[in-house]
């Protein structure tokens, strides 16, 4: 099948698949403890695609030029049988790259598992290394060791490791340094991800942004750092390197420096609706297809009509016009 770009001549590279939409945390900026409570009703069972729904999917997105899947959530790891998912996607002609981005506190069962299933690397999110502002930012007091026992059990089962943390004025920015420096010190890349405007409850505004540049600046006053090539077209983060030659670090500046001429992702939601932008506020309800016996063909061109037809760009264009909107959550599109 020949590549199908969009409007703007992005081929679809990345399939990101969230898994469930529930959570073990509560992060204050991503899943308010507020918003997501007791009585929050999360989706079904049988609402959430079933893993031969999602390969089914997968296997055509491969057609249409998928190379890289990444399942998220809500927290993934909280799945059933994730494993038997990652071993059949890993299958798919022309997939080469499956990774998992997780909290963590679950590895330290699963990094085995995950490993021999043929998981390729795993993405961290942790967004502080001191306990007391770690418990208050996930929402459900857990200290930095689960996460960091995680993070180890990956290490010993062989899997590549990332780390990303989320930087927001007034909840984080003094973890910037902390966090550089143990995470140099472990040799694991550390990615800042500056706060963005995804959901609707998390209270964002451009105050509570820390940029790229003063993220950059900190660290460099203290740990010199030098500009690094990116590893291939289309990778989100900007890498720099210590100049000590001890490792690296990456930020990604969805808000300050946007990055839409590249953007290759496409999101498919737990429930199966499939979303071409972080910020959309509606997605393509492909779930609904399945179940009324689409073939594989007419799915094929229903992705095709989806892509061929995508004009988004919404972080470049929030940057020139200050434009929001209604948007869907981030842990049930999974980020
Ligand atoms: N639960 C898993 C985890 O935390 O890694 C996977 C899902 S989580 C929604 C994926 C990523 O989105 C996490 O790294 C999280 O920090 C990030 N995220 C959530 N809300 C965000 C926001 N408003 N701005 C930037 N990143 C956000
Ligand atoms: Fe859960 Fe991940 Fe959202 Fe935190 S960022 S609440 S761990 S989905
Ligand atoms: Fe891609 Fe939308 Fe983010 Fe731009 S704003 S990089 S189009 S997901």
């Amino acid at each position: 099948m020949k590549q199908v770009t969009d409007q703007l001549q992005r081929p679809i590279r990345d399939l990101r698949i969230s898994v469930i939409d529930q959570c073990n945390f509560r992060c204050s900026y991503c899943m308010p403890a507020e918003v997501f409570g007791e009585d929050y009703r999360f989706l079904p069972f049988n609402e959430l695609l079933s893993y031969d729904e999602i390969v089914r999917l997968a296997e055509i997105f491969a057609e249409l030029g998928t190379e890289k899947i990444r399942i998220t959530g809500g927290e993934p790891l909280m799945r059933r049988n994730l494993d038997e998912l990652i071993a059949r996607l890993k299958r798919i002609e022309g997939i080469n790259d499956v990774a998992v981005t997780t909290n963590a506190v679950f590895l330290t069962k699963q990094a085995e598992k995950l490993k021999a299933a043929g998981l390729d690397r795993v993405n961290v999110s942790l967004d502080a290394i001191e306990d007391d502002v770690f418990k208050r930012i996930n929402g459900r007091h857990v200290k930095t060791l689960p996460v960091l026992k995680g993070i180890e059990a990956a290490r010993k089962a062989g899997l590549p490791i990332k780390i990303n943390m989320v930087v927001k004025k007034g909840m984080n920015e003094d973890q910037i340094l902390p966090m550089a420096r143990y995470f140099k010190q472990t040799g694991d890349t550390l990615r800042f991800i500056e706060f963005m405007d995804v959901g609707n409850h998390n209270g964002w505004n451009m105050d509570t942004v820390v940029s790229k540049k003063e993220i950059i600046d900190r660290i460099n006053e203290e740990m010199p750092l030098e500009a690094a090539d990116a590893n291939y077209f289309g990778e989100v983060a900007s890498r720099y390197r210590y100049k000590d030659g001890s490792g690296e670090i990456g930020i990604i500046s969805s808000v300050t420096d946007a990055f839409c001429g590249s953007c290759t992702r496409v999101r498919l939601s737990a429930d199966g609706k499939l979303y071409t932008c972080l910020f959309a506020s509606a997605g393509h309800d492909i779930k609904r297809l399945i179940r009324n016996n689409y073939s594989d063909h007419q799915l094929l061109l229903e992705l095709v009509k989806i892509w061929t037809g995508r004009k988004d760009r919404y972080s470049e264009e929030r940057n020139k016009t200050g434009k929001q909107r209604e948007k869907i959550e981030m842990s049930y599109i999974g980020g």
